[in-house]
């Protein structure tokens, strides 16, 4: 999700642990049974493909490593001993995505801010951060500033920031955020950089700043994000030719600070302090032309890089239905080594983000294969990128490699915290389709209950890799063990808080964590019975009347 003491296991190990895993094909057959939490097989393989994937030797899985990759051959090999199918491009189990990585030149990175009688020079990062070119060596861009409010357009709201103002050639200044008062994950999507983006190019713009603003802070502050400043960023190349999400119109842009926003605003003989006091009295601010100019120039590197997502099929049993496909999804990739050589241990292992995800999606993958198979196929979809920026994902909802109208439903696992006896399921994005039903009974059957989302305000339902497959106009959720403890001295909300403060992509998100493989099982059975009612019902999953996100990406 967009949010190490690590044992290190010798090969010895390593190779029993793979013998543990394959030797479990004996348990029942009896693929609907509730799940024994006594079944010491299913934990003991949750375990084994934890620990195995992260290890200390795979270095925390970064996308376009070898050690990815070693990770990415020890799902196929899973995939193998369940007797699925191979499913990525041309018969093999992988789908090799081609990967931009773009590392700007700090030293040559500018914005001056050029008003009638003065030029002001902008301080990187301090003032203003800017990230490289996806696809050119040198860029140069110089503009007048017309302010846009949010910068968001949307028809369904009947909300239109650009309205009345020309920005064509000139470069547009937005604020950060959304407007109170849109809906979460509505607002989330059309707030989104990549929405904004698309919506200046649209415009004719050449040029984009993005002002952090006082709720913004509520979010993140700009100082959080300063260490990350002028690290590389990846993007996907098309088939089509040319870089998934980039615009050549626009030749730069920066996001900048609170006060280099006040900054600027004054030079332009405006009051940004103004403007913030009405967003936060949630009054849309219009926009308007802003009589100075802006200068942007930068260098960029390039390098190639590839990277596995992994596809495996397990074929339907109805001639017809077996056309159809359920897809469960998890990112195999997490940050990899995050060298800074004075910590003991730098290494990412992401055992909850996302080695637990990947192994549940393993031992529901071994179920579907130990019994009947449903009337619909079952597409197990392991996606590299996410870390990124959702690439793997999105790549395989661009060119997936089975009809994407045959793929009805997706279920996507990322970091479940299989920390403790959870006496509930949250299925992010559940309300918008009818897989909310499907749900609420495979729960139903672990004597568990579907809850609400409980942070509605974070939008998970746009940052996990199912997002790519909703884009698609597939009905999906993204499901995680909820915060109702089944021991009372158990608090879920607690050690979800504790997590993220304390171990999300850290170094310490490791094979030290107190992980409950008693709740790991359960935790499968629902996945499992999930996807089983899915791939066996009548009709397929669809969007809810009018819902947002059906109405815009249904095909
Ligand atoms: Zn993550």
């Amino acid at each position: 999700m967009k949010f190490a003491r690590s044992l290190t296991i010798t090969i010895t190990i390593l190779f029993t642990l793979i013998l543990t895993v394959s030797c479990s094909k004996e348990q029942s057959s009896d693929v609907n049974s509730t799940v024994d939490i006594n079944n010491e097989t299913v934990k003991a393989a949750l375990r084994a493909h934890i620990e195995f994937l992260a290890d200390d030797l795979l270095r925390g899985r970064d996308t376009g490593t070898a050690e990815y990759e070693i990770a990415a051959r020890y799902v196929v090999s899973n995939f193998k001993q369940f007797g699925l199918k191979p499913a990525g491009e041309n018969g093999s189990w992988l789908q090799t995505v081609p990967f931009t990585k773009s590392t700007l030149d700090t030293s040559t990175v500018e914005m001056i801010v050029h008003t009638k009688d003065s030029s002001l020079d902008f301080d990187f990062p301090k003032q203003f951060m800017s990230g490289a070119s996806a696809v050119s060596e040198a860029d140069e861009v110089r503009g007048k500033l017309v302010f846009v409010g949010y910068g968001i357009v949307s028809e369904e709201l009947k909300h239109d920031d650009y309205s009345g103002l020309n920005v064509k050639g000139k470069i547009v200044v937005y604020l950060g955020g959304k407007p109170a008062s849109f809906p979460s994950e509505m607002g989330a999507h059309l707030a989104s950089g990549s929405e904004k983006r698309r919506n200046a190019a649209e415009q004719g713009a050449i040029g984009i700043i993005a002002v952090h603003t006082p709720l913004s802070d509520k979010v993140r502050t700009y100082e959080k994000s300063i260490p990350n400043a002028g690290k590389p960023s990846m993007s996907w190349q098309m088939k089509e030719g040319g870089v998934f999400g980039n615009y050549s119109e626009i030749k730069g842009g920066a996001y900048i600070s609170k006060e280099a926003g006040k900054i600027l605003f004054s030079s332009a003989g405006h009051d940004l302090e103004q403007i913030f006091t009405e967003i936060e009295a949630d009054k849309v601010p219009l926009g308007f032309d802003m009589d100075i100019e802006v200068s942007f120039k930068r260098q960029s590197s390039h390098e190639n890089i590839v990277s596995s997502n992994v596809i495996a099929m397990l074929e339907g049993s109805d001639p017809i239905l077996k056309n159809e496909y359920v897809v469960y999804s998890a990112h195999l990739d997490h940050i990899g080594d995050t060298a800074h050589g004075d910590e003991e241990d730098n290494i990412n292992n992401g055992a909850l983000d996302n080695a637990s995800g990947v192994a549940v999606m393993l031992e529901t993958a071994r179920r579907f294969s130990q019994g009947e198979p449903p009337k619909r196929s079952i597409l197990f979809v392991v996606v590299t990128g996410e870390e990124k920026g959702l690439l793997g994902s999105n790549y395989f909802a661009h060119y997936p490699t089975v009809p994407v109208e045959s793929m009805v439903a997706n279920i996507n696992l990322d970091m479940p915290l299989i920390l403790y006896p959870f006496a509930d399921v949250i299925a992010f994005g559940a309300e918008h389709s009818t897989l909310a039903g499907f749900v609420e009974r495979a729960a139903a059957l672990q004597g568990i209950k579907l809850s609400p989302d409980p942070m509605p305000e974070q939008a998970l339902f746009v940052r996990s890799d199912h997002y790519s497959f909703v884009k698609q106009g597939i009905p999906s959720i993204f499901l995680v063990p909820g915060w109702t403890s089944k021991d009372p001295e158990i608090n879920g909300e607690e050690v979800f808080g504790q997590f993220f403060s304390k171990h999300y992509h850290q170094p310490s998100d490791d094979i030290s964590l107190p992980i409950n493989y008693d709740a790991g099982a359960t935790f499968i059975q629902v996945n499992f019975d999930i996807g089983q009612e899915i791939a066996n019902s009548k009709s397929r999953p669809q969007w809810n009347e009018g819902d947002f996100f059906g109405d815009k990406f249904k095909k």
